[in-house]
């Protein structure tokens, strides 16, 4: 479909997080075919549920490369645009509401914006093996810093610009503009990097020291060569709420921030405090398992629709046995 040195381009931006929304501006290179379909995932791996991330995309057009003519499109589903190309480059740009605080999908505040691939970036159908580029632009009003396991290419004044090998590698690595305390710690050559958000005074030196064994645990038990050399624990803290989901490598967790040690308290480990640590520990575990064992189905899983499994049970109940 499209010439073997060719890549998909997404900029990603956060003009007016007041409005909880993003941009995204997709280049689409030139191609073979007449029309090309546009889709979003309508779940995210390792949250076994339709979801439906079309429907917070909220204003969508099309121009051509230099921006001189609209080029016709139309909805083919509820999460499927079909854009007659005529094998022309193209622009997509499109708005995506993002106000979800659930780790499946987009959220942003005053402080920092949370972005799931799933929920940003559209899938062309036929092409999943074409390199991607995702360039962020450094956002006004928002602190002007980035974490996400995605590797960084460039870090200007004015952006950050990340690759990836395709696009099931795109939408794996959450990212994180914003505000937030976060650290790194080394186990065995790893880079881990726990990451909380807002400004809440979390002791992330007592959290960092009680992560260290498990991190070290997880290691030893599957052994090397390890699968990743760095690793995000990107924590969304909250009134109340509870979630965490695995990526390749990093994890997406949801906290309430007073179940947390904060600074100046004593040592005792409250339950609260007890839960986050297992979390953490499950979602690394799934590092391994679930992220790179799993049944064949899951290796690629069509993301558009319900893919079925009788194996959930050893995904999640695997670890209640170990309890
Ligand atoms: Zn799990």
């Amino acid at each position: 479909m499209f010439p073997t040195d060719s890549k998909i381009q997404y900029q990603l931006a956060i003009p007016n997080p007041e409005y909880h929304e993003f941009t995204i501006e997709m280049t689409v290179p030139a191609h073979s075919s007449e029309s090309v379909m546009l889709t979003l995932p309508a779940w995210i791996p390792g949250s076994y549920m339709i979801r439906d991330f079309a429907k917070s995309i909220v204003t969508f057009d099309v121009q051509s490369l230099d921006g001189n003519n609209t080029v016709a499109w139309h909805k083919a589903d509820k999460q499927t645009w079909a854009i007659e190309s005529h094998g022309n480059a193209f622009t997509v740009l499109y708005t995506v509401y993002a106000n979800d605080l659930s780790i499946r999908s987009a959220f942003i505040n005053h402080e920092y914006a949370f972005i799931n691939g799933t929920s940003a970036f559209l899938q062309i159908e036929g092409s999943d093996e074409t390199p991607c580029e995702l360039t962020v632009i450094k956002p006004n009003t928002l602190n002007p810093l980035i974490e996400t396991s995605l590797p960084m290419s460039i870090d200007s004044d004015s952006l950050w610009q990340f690759t990836s090998t395709n696009y099931d590698d795109l939408i794996d690595h959450p990212l994180f503009v914003g505000e937030s305390l976060s650290q790194s710690f080394w186990v065995d050559g790893i880079e881990f990097v726990l990451l909380f958000s807002g400004t809440t005074p979390v002791d992330i030196e007592r959290v960092t020291k009680d992560l260290i064994p498990i991190c070290e645990h997880h290691l030893s038990l599957f052994g090397k060569p390890y699968p990743v050399t760095r690793y995000v624990f990107m924590t969304l803290l909250s009134e109340s709420g509870y979630g965490g989901l695995e990526h390749m490598s990093s994890t997406a967790l949801l906290y309430p921030r007073y179940d947390l040690p904060l600074m100046g308290e004593s040592d005792e480990k409250s339950d609260g405090y007890i839960t986050f640590l297992s979390l953490c520990s499950h979602e690394l575990f799934h590092t391994w398992h679930v992220k790179r064992i799993k049944p064949a189905i899951m290796v690629t899983p069509d993301l558009s629709q319900e893919t079925y499994t009788n194996q959930l049970w050893i995904y999640e109940g695997f670890y209640e046995l170990l309890r």
